[in-house]
């Protein structure tokens, strides 16, 4: 019999049950069951597949029970939970089974310059299993809804989510069944590392969510199969605040991006850097904006900013925050655990005079702790951005777009705002995804989707190139005859230059 693992409601620490910790056996059985239903949800077509999937995003809408799980086993607020969660797996499924994704999918025809007699079919197959694993700060939104691409592709998936959520995960898979969708289509499978590696024993592909350290062992363990992976891995995404920037509009979205689930977001603003002229105010505008959060238990009411969802978060969060008050920093506001709250909480904290070399400046916070940086003017924040092994996201802000637009195009990250914050994960349209250290590979728009897909290329003849093609076939294959040799030579010159061509210094 397997272990279990036990799962609790972090904002109030009481127990909500307990899920398998299973062991590889149960993952293959689960893959295995994938693999065999593969084939005939691939055959239903992508009118198929879309009529599934969009039939299951009815029942998200309104699936109290989802939401109730959702918020219990998370800690943040129901608002999160349903405006960001549940809209954006909804919008997702939408996206991917609209027109651009069955575009996205369709078989291509390409027209070959040299071989003009020849038209090659650019086919997109399914790849077979996707095994997809996730963390868990959104259990929905990088759960479930990082199988949709995969789905609409023509995969099964197996899905492993954290240890610390799997309950979501469980609740859609529950919906799956009572909908009547087929079986082992949507697999899930629950446990902790031991669960994930199986699952990347045994899956065709893997696509993780999660932090540098799980990604680098997943992709190490991939490419001892030889299998691809999609990585989708933490963050250090700045903000930069430029002289001329609506400062009450950056503060108060700074404060929401750095706040909303209580820091616990990939894409959420990680460092402010703010032009020195404007600096003091802006961080007193942050502040009072944060003091003004309403904090605490999601059943509790209308709340602003939740729970810690995962405690270890908590001793990390405290640790960056001595160090940099070590290094000269201050708290403006917050600062530590609320120990006036039951459960596990942390206050909204505003760091001022943080300096780049500070942790909390550098490395991933992932938690409600806001560290702002003065910079000298916009070469130097964009110097200072760009300076880190990250690069997931991050925004620009200034009254000019054009100028905004231009920071913003120099930034080394995966994707950016102009003026606002965090909205780059609703614009489903657009690839988005980490470079440098913060990933591989897409989430979003018609990229995501293709990869997902084994691209088979097949080359044809045209239809009035068939009389002389055996012809053509006799000429460049066996034996091999000099004419053709010297006639290939002509051709190269006239194609490409040949050695007649100087190049000028
Ligand atoms: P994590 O890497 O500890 O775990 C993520 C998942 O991978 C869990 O299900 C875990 O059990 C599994 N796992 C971990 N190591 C594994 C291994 N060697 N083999 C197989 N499975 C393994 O990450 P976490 O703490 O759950 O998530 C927080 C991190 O996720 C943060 O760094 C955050 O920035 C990142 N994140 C990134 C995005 C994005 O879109 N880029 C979105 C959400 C979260």
């Amino acid at each position: 019999m397997s272990a279990s693992i036990e799962v609790s409601n972090p904002a109030t620490g009481i127990p909500l049950g307990s899920v398998p910790d299973e062991p590889a056996a149960e993952v293959a059985a689960a893959v295995a069951r994938a693999r065999g239903a593969q084939p005939a949800w691939a055959a239903l077509g992508f009118a198929g597949r879309r009529r599934a999937l969009r039939a299951l995003a009815a029942h998200l809408v309104d699936d109290d029970e989802l939401v109730r799980t959702l918020v219990a086993e998370s800690g943040k607020p129901r608002h999160e939970a349903i405006g960001i969660e549940v809209f954006y797996t909804c919008e997702l499924i939408r996206f991917f089974t609209s027109g651009a994704g069955r575009r996205a999918l369709a078989t291509e025809v390409r027209r070959p310059f040299l071989f003009a007699h020849k038209r090659c079919r650019v086919i997109q197959h399914p790849r077979g299993v996707v095994g997809v694993i996730g963390p868990w700060n959104w259990p929905l939104l990088n759960n479930f809804a990082d199988a949709v691409a995969p789905l609409v592709a023509g995969n099964s998936v197996v899905l492993k989510p954290s240890p610390v959520t799997p309950l979501t995960s469980l609740r859609v898979r529950a919906l799956w069944r009572q909908i009547g969708l087929p079986d082992g289509v949507f697999e899930v499978v629950t446990g902790g590392v031991g669960t994930g590696e199986a699952l990347v024993n045994t899956a065709d592909m893997i696509f993780f969510t999660g932090s540098q350290r799980g990604g680098r062992a997943i992709a190490e363990a991939a490419g001892r199969r030889l299998i691809p992976v999609v990585l989708e891995l933490g963050g250090k995404s700045p903000m930069i605040v430029l002289e001329d920037a609506d400062l009450g509009a950056a503060a108060r979205a700074a404060v929401w991006s750095g706040f909303a689930h209580s820091g616990q977001v990939c894409i959420r603003t990680e460092r402010v850097l703010v032009h020195a002229r404007v600096h003091d105010e802006f961080v007193e505008l942050c502040a009072a904006a944060t003091r003004a959060l309403r904090q605490g238990g999601p059943e509790s009411g209308d709340v602003d900013v939740g729970a810690m969802t995962f405690a270890p978060q908590v001793p990390h969060l405290q640790e960056q925050i001595a160090e940099a008050l070590a290094h000269g920093a201050r708290v403006v506001t917050g600062g530590g655990p609320r120990t006036d709250l039951p459960g596990r909480f942390f206050a909204p904290t505003v760091l001022a005079d943080v300096t780049p070399g500070m942790a909390v400046a550098r490395d991933e916070t992932f938690g409600p702790v806001l560290p702002v940086l003065r910079v000298k003017d916009e070469e130097d924040a964009i110097r200072v951005a760009n300076d880190s092994p990250l690069g997931l996201a991050g925004s620009v802000w200034s009254r000019n777009e054009a100028r905004a637009r231009a920071v913003a195009d120099r930034l080394q990250t995966g994707s950016a705002c102009v003026n606002d914050v965090l909205v780059n994960y609703f614009c489903v349209e657009a690839p988005l995804g980490g470079t440098k250290q913060s990933g591989l590979g897409y989430r979003h728009g018609a990229e995501a989707l293709r990869q997902f897909c084994r691209t088979e290329s097949v080359v044809e003849t045209r239809w009035w190139a068939r009389p002389v093609v055996g012809f053509l076939r006799r000429q460049l294959g066996f034996p091999y005859q000099p004419r053709v040799l010297r006639a290939i030579r002509l051709a190269m010159r006239w194609l490409y230059g040949g050695r007649k061509r100087k190049v000028r210094s």
